[in-house]
């Protein structure tokens, strides 16, 4: 397809604090032929804030996200462009998004964004908890197996994890996450980030359900749960794992590193394990 000066803009908007819309954003949103929206009650006060007007509403949401995603490509096809966005924060993270983009890159047409806040990763900064590397789990399912699994995936994950979760279950959720990963693991919960009563509450999941029970659940929450201490691995599992890896034929150069990065392990470590083998 050509798209003939068409294209997808995913725009981020603010998540609380209308300041955080950037020129960027106001200029791709005036820009757009089209703005698809999650509430077009929602995006049409952002745009009037902005002083933007007169602009085509398309509402897509979680329900028709795929029909709307072949409409919105035709219009790009036909050279219109088509701004992204959700009632909050980034289109696609939690939100409407990513079956638009998927849609587009299948039918050849361009996709840009225009970044803005999201509340994973401004509460994720602002836990204090490592964030070289995370998790990001968005909602966990509200209950049954797949909610189970992702508990326990959470509890053996050594990543940070980040999840949003309504106001009404957090604490619900909390004392479930307390159960699978321990009264001791550090979390932080982040609540009505960028507005007036923006709060970030630090400690371990024990003591968060003592702080959310003394309190009425308000605002949007995301928790930030700390990762599971590494499991400390002895020389005999190092060992046992270059074995099989030279057994099954690696050179011991590409063994020693699959190993290192197998267990986690520096690769030092590894390579007088390989030595150990040798003699
Ligand atoms: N796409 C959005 C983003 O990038 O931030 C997330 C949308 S998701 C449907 C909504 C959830 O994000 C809320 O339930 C809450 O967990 C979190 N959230 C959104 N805005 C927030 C805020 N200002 N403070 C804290 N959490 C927020």
């Amino acid at each position: 397809m050509t798209s003939g000066g068409g294209r997808l803009v995913l725009v981020g908007t603010p998540i609380g604090n209308l300041s955080d819309l950037s020129p960027r954003a106001v200029q791709a949103l005036t820009e757009a032929d089209v703005i698809a929206c999650e509430d077009t009650r929602v995006t049409r006060k952002l745009l009037s804030h902005a002083g933007i007007t007169g602009h085509r509403l398309i509402a897509v949401h979680e329900h028709n996200e795929a029909a709307s995603a072949a409409r919105l490509v035709g219009l790009g096809a036909e050279g219109q462009t088509i701004a992204v966005v959700s009632d909050a924060g980034m289109p696609g993270i939690s939100d409407p998004g990513e079956r638009l983009v998927t849609a587009a890159v299948e039918a050849g047409l361009p996709v840009e964004v225009v970044p803005g806040p999201s509340a994973a990763i401004m509460a994720l900064v602002l836990s204090g908890l490592p964030a070289d590397r995370f998790c990001f789990e968005g909602f966990l399912p509200r209950k049954g197996g797949e909610r189970k699994r992702r508990l326990a995936a959470i509890a053996a994950e050594t990543r940070t994890t980040v999840v949003f979760e309504a106001p009404h279950r957090v604490a619900a959720l909390v004392l479930e996450l307390g159960s699978a990963c321990g009264a001791d693991r550090p979390v932080a919960v982040a609540r009505e980030l960028t507005k007036i009563y923006e709060e970030v509450w630090r400690g371990t999941l024990g003591e968060a359900v003592a702080w959310l029970d003394q309190k009425e659940p308000r605002g949007e929450y995301v928790l930030v749960i700390g990762g599971a201490p590494p499991v400390a691995v002895d020389d005999a599992a190092i060992e046992l794992a270059l074995e099989r890896r030279l057994a099954a034929g690696d050179a011991r150069r590409s063994a020693v590193d699959a190993v290192a990065a197998d267990l986690d392990v520096p690769r030092r470590r590894v390579y007088e394990a390989a030595l150990r083998l040798k003699t």
